[in-house]
């Protein structure tokens, strides 16, 4: 994996406030250290200790210390010599892949997907089979043969897994990574954290699709150095995450972003929350379709007439694309009214960049037509912000996943979260701003 890793914790120096020492104890600032450490190398660098006593304002002997331990616990190992400018030549340690073990799954509204990564999160494996609605305890076991099979291919078990990030297409409630509401999923009030964590024995981090997606647009998409962006998810459903100066915004208990419940027309039609005229009633994949379907059944001049299977978006996008007007006009309109979304994030928070993606909209230039038209008619000044279409395809969400793993496993995140009173940043949100120490 490429790209930037979170951390931002402030250093903690030996010359801190003897309270905040005493507070924090010695043990807790080297394993805070010690966490810091291991995050420099997960981009994949390779540094000497001299590298990290200055980046994380240690000093050498303290850098030396824990280098040594995690040396011979086998998370770092040794990578030769930097090449010379002049004077000794600098030995360079990295990360051992085989140190840590991560696992992200991510529950489609179709596909459930797994994923095994290494320390520094490279998909080793994948495995994925169908997602079957309104059953998460199914769907919750399978997941979990699925993590089995994968670590089996690679030789691996479950015990070496570091911890495990999970991707819902729905509400989550982050304390507790309980899925209070997917309807798309046809799940409520279901403990996923609890119910993965008892089948695995692994901790495990829930956080909604979107907030996955966005982190790993971060860390290695169309918005790596964006620090103020929407992500934008277009499928069965509709939901964003903003991410404002690196931060994922939760919201209080994890619900910000639920865009696609917005009501757009009074009269409007059924959604799957139970409200009538939300806004992914008018652009969502299930839109596109029920329009095509509309459209061959009026008799319109359409290529989609001729399909024997029951049509999907993909089908209607794919027209658009081989010169059929009328799902052309389909995808503009659709486009156009998720445009109407694009200007109520753009009037919020006024983003550098709003970040389309999810199965249906992936790459069609006539729905992305439609939403940049309507979100500058409709917002009140979106000049400033990029509308673009993700690049990262359908790992998005195992890859930000895992990210979530990674960071929430990490000892230094947990330490000083609960450590507020220290002199240390507080990182009660989850960080992707990696401007590292
Ligand atoms: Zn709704």
């Amino acid at each position: 994996m490429t790209g930037k890793k979170m951390q931002k914790v402030r250093p903690i120096k030996k010359n801190s406030r003897d309270s905040d020492t005493t507070l924090l104890g010695n043990a807790y600032i080297r394993a805070v250290n010690r966490a810091r450490i291991i995050d420099l190398f997960r981009s994949g660098n390779s540094l000497s200790r001299a590298d990290l006593a200055r980046r994380c304002d240690l000093s050498k002997p303290t850098v030396s210390a824990i280098v040594d331990d995690l040396i011979s616990e086998g998370v770092l190992q040794e990578a030769g010599k930097r090449s010379s400018e002049g004077g000794r030549r600098a030995r360079l340690l990295e990360l051992n892949p085989e140190s840590a073990t991560f696992v992200g799954i991510h529950f489609g509204e179709s596909v459930t997907q797994v994923a095994v990564t290494d320390a520094f999160g490279r998909i080793l494996t994948k495995r994925f089979s169908d997602t079957v609605s309104g059953e998460p305890d199914t769907t919750i076991n399978t997941a979990k043969s699925l993590v089995i099979k994968a670590l089996d291919e690679i030789s691996s078990d479950i015990e070496r897994v570091t911890a495990v990030g999970v991707s819902v297409p729905g509400l989550v409630e982050r304390q507790s990574g309980t899925c209070m509401f997917a309807p798309n999923l046809g799940w409520r009030d279901y403990p996923v954290a609890k119910r993965l964590s008892e089948l695995l024995g692994v901790e495990v981090y829930v956080a909604n699709t979107t907030q996955t997606a966005a982190l790993a647009e971060y860390q290695m998409g169309v918005a790596r150095e964006v620090q103020d962006f929407v992500w934008l998810y277009v499928g069965k459903g509709v939901g964003a995450c903003a991410v404002i100066g690196g931060r994922i915004q939760f919201g209080t208990r994890g619900f910000a972003g639920e865009i696609g419940h917005c009501q757009v027309d009074h009269n409007g039609l059924q959604c799957g929350c139970g409200r009538r005229g939300c806004l992914e009633t008018t652009c969502s994949n299930l839109a596109i379709v029920r329009e095509a379907c509309k459209a061959v059944e009026a008799g319109h001049a359409t290529s989609l007439a001729s399909l024997e299977h029951v049509l999907s978006a993909h089908d209607v996008s794919f027209a658009a694309e081989r010169g059929d007007e009328v799902a052309r006009k389909i995808m503009y309109d659709a486009g156009r009214a998720l445009g109407v979304g694009v200007s109520l994030l753009v009037n919020i928070h006024d983003p550098q960049m709003i970040v389309i993606g999810g199965p249906v909209a992936g790459g069609d230039e006539h729905f992305l037509a439609g939403a940049r038209e309507s979100a500058a008619q409709m917002s009140i000044e979106s000049a400033g912000a990029k509308i673009v279409f993700s690049e990262l395809g359908r790992d998005i969400y195992l890859l930000g996943a895992v990210s979530m793993a990674m960071e929430q496993s990490n000892a230094a995140y947990r330490i000083v979260k609960s450590a507020k009173a220290m002199d240390v940043d507080d990182t009660d949100d989850m960080r992707v701003n990696s401007n590292a120490v």
